[in-house]
């Protein structure tokens, strides 16, 4: 009897000790449910408390009708700012940024911090669709308001993406999604915008979620990805000096897909990273046998992606990948875009250093169309710039084409670097470019991407294919010669 009684004694303390816990992380101004519920940097809600809020305007809404309105807001560019003034002036623009969300939104809507630069909105009883792009427009306006932090005034902005109930889900998962992918939109669209979710974005979304997880398996397997070999030439010299390495996905039902199909894919995910992986091994591997079997020894020229150059052994796996596949460093290149090197410059600034030092050449892929500055390019240990086919493309057409070829031949020169034309399709090409100074070309002219099995037999008889390029070049590499 009198263990009976204990046992009831315990079995009602531990239910009031439930209890009391149950409450207190009820309890929003308790410490513990504090912690639990909302942002210490903002005191906005977090991630957790906004799921409920979100449930529960999801449940109002099917009863009693209307819309919910949910909002996902991304600063642009927020990691510069922690990159170039710190992180508490970060910090404290993500405080601002908080407060002024909450200033110009109505007492019953949400706003909760889902972490980092990401911020949540909740809009309750809307009727129209159109009020939600009103109110995004409100917002874009009050974030992109000047700010003052210190002695300094800081001007940023946001991209917003905008899912509703019931249009576009009725689940938190749905709606949030929705909302990220519209301001994914957002950004692509060029940033300090917004974006509705719709149907077919949706649809979009989940085209690419398949096309990533081919994308896993593809690369996995190693049996769908393989490399084209588009030779690089100097016309004045009549030589192949080297191949750019492109690669191709075999899809088993979508059939070819170019690199533009699936790179950005690969990039937004990480799959970029063991993708990158086997390529560049596949090309030190092809140019190890070409050589081996009495091809006279030129570079391979493989892209890197930006992504590459966060990881900090970068320069380890690319020297790795030439051991194993027993390739003297000098007959790599790896071409970057203007885009990796401005961005997060001091590392890529070490990382090519590093790569130039263990023989590897870099080149600058896509010349032309970044923001590289003189000052940065000359710090860099590059060997050459590619000009955009963009620009040899409208060299006749556009007499800014043309001043933009003519000044990247002449930094190259002052530089002592070598520069490439890319994309060269006519003979009219070939000879505008040649007369701005430049005698190295890739392009259609030349030879399209060729599959690995052609490459030996191009190289062997590209005399034949000079004689295609017409008399000029031919007679100047006969004089040469
Ligand atoms: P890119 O590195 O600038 O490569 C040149 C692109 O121009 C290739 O397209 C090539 O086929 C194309 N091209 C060559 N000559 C001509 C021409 O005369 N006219 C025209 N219209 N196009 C020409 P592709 O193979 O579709 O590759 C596109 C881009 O994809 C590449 O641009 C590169 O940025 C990226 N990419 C390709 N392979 C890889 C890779 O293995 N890794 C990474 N990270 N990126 C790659
Ligand atoms: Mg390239
Ligand atoms: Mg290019």
């Amino acid at each position: 009897m009198s263990t009976l009684l204990i046992l009831a004694v315990l079995a009602i303390m531990a239910a009031i000790a439930v209890a009391i816990v149950a409450v207190v992380m009820k309890r929003p101004d308790s410490r513990l449910g504090y912690f639990a519920h909302y942002d210490q940097l903002t005191g906005l809600i977090n991630r957790s408390l906004f799921q409920d809020r979100l449930s529960s305007a999801l449940i109002r809404a099917r009863r009693d009708g209307g819309l919910v309105t949910v909002m996902f807001l991304d600063i642009d560019g927020f990691k510069v700012v922690n990159d170039r003034f710190g992180h508490a002036i970060g910090d404290e623009l993500l405080r601002q940024i908080a407060a002024r969300l909450v200033g110009c939104l109505r007492e019953t809507d949400t706003v909760a911090r889902l972490g980092g630069d990401e911020f949540t909105v909740i809009l309750e009883g809307g009727k129209r669709v159109e009020d939600a792009g009103h109110v995004a427009t409100k917002i874009l306006k009050t974030v992109g308001t000047p700010y003052r932090i210190g002695d300094r005034e800081l001007i940023i902005t946001a991209s917003i993406g905008i899912a509703m109930y019931p249009l576009d889900g009725d689940s938190y998962e749905e709606l949030l999604k929705g909302a990220d992918t519209a301001m994914y939109q957002s950004k692509a669209a060029g940033r300090n915008t917004y974006q509705f979710f719709t149907r077919s974005l949706r649809d979009r979304t989940s085209e690419r979620t398949t096309l990533m997880e081919d994308l896993r398996y593809a690369i996995e397997s190693g049996t769908q990805l393989r490399l084209e070999y588009q030779p690089i030439v100097d016309v004045a010299l009549g030589t192949v000096i080297g191949i750019e390495a492109l690669v191709r996905w075999d899809h088993p039902t979508q059939g070819l897909l170019m690199p533009g199909a699936f790179i950005p894919l690969a990039e937004e995910s990480d799959l970029i990273v063991p993708m990158s992986k086997w390529l560049l091994d596949e090309a030190c591997n092809d140019m190890h046998q070409w050589i081996a079997a009495g091809m006279r020894p030129m570079r391979v020229a493989v892209n890197a992606s930006e992504r590459l150059f966060r990881d900090a052994n970068l320069v380890e796996s690319i020297a790795g990948a030439l051991a194993a596949a027993d390739l003297d460093p000098r007959h790599l290149e790896i071409e970057v875009t203007e885009r990796t090197i401005t961005y997060e410059a001091e590392r890529t600034e070490r990382a090519l250093a590093r790569l130039s030092g263990i023989g590897v050449k870099v080149s600058i892929d896509d010349f032309g169309t970044g923001y590289s500055s003189l000052g940065h390019l000359q710090r860099l240990s590059i060997h050459a710039l590619k000009i955009d086919h963009s620009f040899v493309r409208e060299v006749h057409s556009r007499e800014e084409s043309r001043a933009i070829v003519e000044a990247i031949v002449s930094i190259a020169r002052s530089f002592d670097l070598d520069v490439i034309a890319e994309g060269v399709e006519t003979p009219e090409e070939l000879a505008t470019i040649r007369m701005l100074g430049c005698t190295r070309v890739q392009g259609y002219l030349v030879a399209h991407p060729l599959r690995p099995e052609r490459v030996m037999e191009f190289v062997d008889s590209y005399d034949q294919t000079l004689a295609f390029l017409g008399t000029d070049a031919r007679r100047t590499t006969n004089e040469q010669i």
